[in-house]
């Protein structure tokens, strides 16, 4: 348990599920609020609660986190909610989480992207085309290096944007009339917030150290921890396999692709609204058929038998995330250059890399979903 215990504050109050019967299964469980103080006659923490933390452990990562092995004996809780129904309370809080922990990809993607940069734009190795005879070159000019850092850019770029547009679905959900139709949105985009953003951290955050050559895999320029304490992302607040059978099994099969569809459908409004601007033409061409692929993917995530859905589930939820991300990439940038923004460059600049380079990894999960689990074997 992430801070489980710590001397920061007078009182630590954890949310614990815990069964009251004999009910097996997750509908057996309920939500309990156990301090770490009990509160005495004058409300303030008084009698020790028997809880303690037993253990730190120690992690590849995240090393000012402290993780601590917990026990609760003989511990007094106070009931959350409804018995047997502490799953659906704790989720209350697990939605906000999972959007928390979809930060922390963006977070450590911008991180390792600054120093990256920092580092090509200093090493000498080489000699970049173009470059003046008998020069070293930095690394920022050797086309390779520069597609690593784009890469990174684009798409943390891309999960700044999935984030931001789902938090103001959330705050439209909670204000809004049409409530409904926005608590859809947010309850669809949430797992891949949460799995897309966290698997691209870790990738951004290998690349970047890839970019540092040996020295991203000695200690001294830092960037190791960026891949170390990003890695932990994809597992928490619920692993990224189970975030993708979230997606796929129940926010896409339930409700027979309703939701996904309306997306879809949302999508296709940006691809016409920008269809005459030329600087972003290539970037829609293929958005345009990533987003039909997006579309036939939800048909047979729908028409799936269970076995296929669950192992299609991952290859679907990375592709949603390529999909949304190059829309969202798309109309910042349109939107940009309709302000005349000094921004506009940049973000067309990443729009289109993103749609060139990124875009074709459509095909492939598009190709694994199709397959299902008819290529599993025995192990
Ligand atoms: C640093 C750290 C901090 C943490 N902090 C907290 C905290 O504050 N509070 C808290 O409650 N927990 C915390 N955790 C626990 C964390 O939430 C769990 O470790 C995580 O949700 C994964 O659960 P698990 O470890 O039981 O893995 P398992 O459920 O055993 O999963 C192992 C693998 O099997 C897969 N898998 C499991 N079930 C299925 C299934 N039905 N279908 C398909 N695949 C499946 C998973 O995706 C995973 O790849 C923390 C863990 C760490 C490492």
């Amino acid at each position: 348990v992430t801070w489980g215990e710590h001397d920061l504050a007078e009182n630590i109050v954890h949310m614990v599920l815990a069964r009251t019967g004999d009910q097996l299964g997750t509908r057996g469980m309920s939500l309990f609020l156990v301090p770490k103080f009990l509160l005495g006659a004058a409300g303030t923490p008084e009698v020790r609660n028997g809880v303690s933390c037993l253990a730190i452990e120690h992690k590849l990562g995240i090393h000012a986190s402290p993780t601590c092995v917990m026990q609760y004996d003989d511990a007094v809780g106070e009931l959350i909610g409804n018995e047997n129904e502490g799953l659906a309370a704790m989720f209350t809080m697990m939605n906000a989480a999972r959007l928390s922990i979809g930060v922390q990809g963006v977070a450590v993607s911008e991180r390792a992207y600054q120093q990256a940069r920092a580092f090509a734009r200093d090493r000498l190795q080489g000699h970049a085309p173009g470059a003046p005879a008998g020069e070293r070159s930095p690394i920022i000019d050797h086309p390779d290096v520069r597609r690593m850092l784009l890469v990174i850019a684009s798409s943390t770029m891309a999960q700044r944007l999935l984030l931001y547009s789902t938090a103001a679905e959330r705050d439209r959900a909670a204000a809004r009339d049409a409530a409904e139709a926005h608590q859809r949105r947010v309850d669809l985009v949430t797992p891949i917030a949460k799995s897309w953003c966290t698997d691209e951290g870790v990738r951004n955050a290998s690349l970047a150290l890839q970019v540092h050559g040996g020295m991203g895999y000695v200690e001294e320029t830092g960037i190791a921890q960026r891949l170390r304490d990003v890695r932990i992302a994809p597992i928490y607040e619920g692993t990224n396999g189970i975030q993708a059978i979230d997606l796929a099994a129940r926010k896409v099969s339930r409700d027979r692709g309703a939701a996904m569809n309306a997306l879809v459908a949302e999508m296709r409004l940006t691809v016409d609204a920008i269809g005459s601007d030329d600087a972003l033409a290539e970037s829609v061409d293929a958005l345009a058929a990533a987003i039909s692929n997006l579309e036939q993917m939800t048909a047979i995530i729908v028409d799936a038998n269970e076995v296929d859905t669950l192992a299609a589930a991952t290859s679907y939820l990375e592709l949603a995330g390529l999909v949304v991300g190059a829309w969202l990439l798309a109309a910042h940038a349109h939107r940009l250059r309709r302000e005349h923004s000094t921004a506009a460059d940049r973000a067309v600049a990443l729009s289109r890399f993103f749609a060139g380079e990124r875009l074709p990894e459509v095909a492939a999960f598009a190709a694994r979903v199709r397959s299902g689990a008819r290529h599993h074997a025995t192990l």
